[in-house]
């Protein structure tokens, strides 16, 4: 990879934190962000503990795959948790991590979101389960995480947040997003009467036209 593609990747990491804030989707330091290097086991990744705003490019941590300093401070907290995600699914190539309050109200309950709206359903590929709960930063929770998750796009932490993975950055960010705004749907929807779920048949035929047709397109487009 090129120095100005590893450049990129790095500047593209610093938005996606600052993002999170703007977004409220994370408070303070709180949550992170990876990206896999290209054709590589590294990854890119927040480091421990910084403040989103005076964040640097060069403060960008490199790992290898066990988690191992190659270049940068010290590491985000759930570097572990990433980690094993990137294991598991080759697909996935970037994840962000947030703490948004709508989608943290369903882990607190422990009540997974539904597959109710067609946005998240496209995206996410169905109900966002709610992985078993264990303490932040450990292999337990990373294990418990990669378990919930499957073969879906994102995944509720119990009594903690929300893990959104991508093809890209653009596409984690997003699903951590949709994730938000579909929780605060089911939640009004439970005032209104109760949310009406999406039949399996229906859920299967949205996210194949997103696999196979808008996904596809994206990609043509930039
Ligand atoms: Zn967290």
């Amino acid at each position: 990879m090129s120095q100005e593609h590893f450049a990129a990747i790095r500047a593209e990491i610093v938005s996606a934190g600052r993002a999170m804030v703007a977004k409220g989707l994370v408070a303070g330091t709180w949550g992170n962000v990876s990206v896999r290097i290209p054709g590589s086991e590294q990854v890119l990744v927040t480091p421990s503990g910084r403040d989103y705003d005076s964040l640097t490019s060069a403060e960008i941590v490199v790992v290898d795959s066990q988690g191992r300093v190659i270049s940068g401070g010290v590491p985000s907290s759930e570097t572990p948790l990433h980690l094993a995600i990137y294991r598991q699914r080759r697909d996935v190539q970037a994840i962000v991590h947030t703490h948004s309050v709508f989608a943290s109200a369903c882990a607190v309950a422990r009540r997974g979101i539904p597959p109710v709206i067609e946005d998240l359903v496209q995206l996410v590929g169905g109900e966002v389960e709610v992985a078993a709960y264990a303490l932040p930063g450990t292999v337990e929770l990373a294990l418990n995480a990669v378990q919930a998750l499957g073969d879906k796009q994102a995944v509720l932490l119990a009594n903690h947040g929300v893990i959104g993975c991508g093809t890209k950055l653009s596409e984690a960010m997003l699903a951590c997003e949709l994730v938000e705004k579909a929780a605060q749907i089911y939640l009004y929807a439970n005032t209104l009467g109760g949310a009406k779920v999406l039949s399996d048949e229906d859920v299967a035929v949205m996210r194949r036209f997103y696999l196979e047709h808008y996904r596809v397109r994206q990609r043509g487009e930039t």
